[in-house]
């Protein structure tokens, strides 16, 4: 067949001869369309002796790996790990997946398995049913009323009285029942701890190993935050004090999600926001410390650092050819 090429240059002919007789059959005696398959058949060379080859023959070969590999069959996806449906649901498509908008209405045994799990785990975790916290023991007195001075004072009080209620509850339960899913040695761990208030802002709780507390922040709990949301971020804390160095890994996730929290290291409650607010607005002295002008606007708890203000600029003014650093003020 291709053994007939054989006016080509000597130094050719090993790999020339090779993916001539691979792709072509019995294709033209000329050297331009061989060079042209090169990439085809390079994978056929591997039993001759490389050592023949030129270097940067070899370093191709090892690049371009050559359109060998068969496109999965079309309208399937390629069959994922059993995991991809994990403990959070089905993953989203990746972005070069262009399979997926095809077998959209499809359906996919694997996405079914997915359900199932997730399905069975909603089961296990509301078996594990934390206690929740709406009854009217837990109520504090004018709990939503806009108060003042002494009343206010009084309402803070009860609220951290609740917390500290709350806490109880949440602690004993875990030394005391759950069996199968704290052991002892979360029980040794957790046993030191108390509660406290603390001046944190920035963070509804913290879990501090070294002064074996649970700090909730005093602001936001005198602020009347909700006693099912003090209670997530309890159980956020003890799940740390159970599990010392864990951080927000999946230990710590998982434990979190067995007694009742959302295994979550931090979400967004406008609750939260709303009763900590905020304390200092940085803005553009050129739109002033309003956040309609497209200028920067931004409210945050801590004052920036001189440093921070000389380095930054807006980033409209920027767009309109000025340079404007920002300010900010206390609010
Ligand atoms: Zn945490
Ligand atoms: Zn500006």
């Amino acid at each position: 067949m291709a053994r007939t090429s054989r006016p080509l240059p000597a130094k050719l002919t090993t790999l020339g001869q090779l993916l001539c007789s691979d792709s072509e059959g019995e294709a033209g005696p000329s050297a331009r369309p061989l060079a042209r398959k090169r990439p085809a058949a390079v994978p056929e060379v591997e039993s001759d002796s490389e050592d023949d080859e030129p270097l940067a023959r070899r370093v191709a070969k090892k690049a371009k790996p050559g359109p060998v590999a068969a496109p999965p069959a079309a309208g399937k996806r390629p069959v994922s790990p059993p995991d991809r449906g994990g403990l959070f649901g089905p993953l989203p498509p990746m972005p070069g997946d262009s399979e997926d908008d095809d077998s959209e209405d499809d359906d996919h045994p694997e996405a079914d398995e997915a359900e199932q799990a997730l399905e069975a785990w909603e089961a296990k975790r509301a078996a594990a049913a934390a206690p929740t916290y709406t009854g009217s023991e837990w109520n504090v007195e004018r709990e939503g009323d806009d108060l003042a001075g002494q009343q206010w004072v009084d309402r803070a009080h009860a609220f951290r009285a609740r917390a500290q209620r709350i806490y109880d509850n949440e602690k004993a339960r875990l030394l005391t029942g759950l069996d199968g899913r704290v052991t002892e040695q979360h029980r040794a761990s957790l046993a030191p701890f108390t509660l406290i208030f603390d001046k944190g802002t920035r963070r509804r709780g913290v879990c501090k190993y070294k002064y074996k507390t649970i700090g909730l922040s005093a602001r936001l709990i005198d602020g009347g935050f909700p006693a099912d949301q003090v209670a997530k971020v309890i159980r956020h804390e003890l799940s740390h004090a159970c599990n010392p160095k864990q951080h927000h890994n999946h230990v710590w996730s998982l434990f979190d999600i067995s007694i009742g929290g959302d295994g979550r290291r931090c979400c967004v409650s406008e609750e939260a926001k709303a009763i900590i607010g905020h304390k200092v607005e940085i803005y553009c002295p050129v739109g002033g410390a309003k956040a309609s002008t497209g200028h920067y606007f931004a409210k945050k708890q801590v004052a920036p650092s001189r440093k921070w203000l000389g380095r930054k600029i807006c980033p409209l003014c920027k767009r309109n050819g000025t340079v404007s650093y920002f300010q900010f003020r206390r609010v």
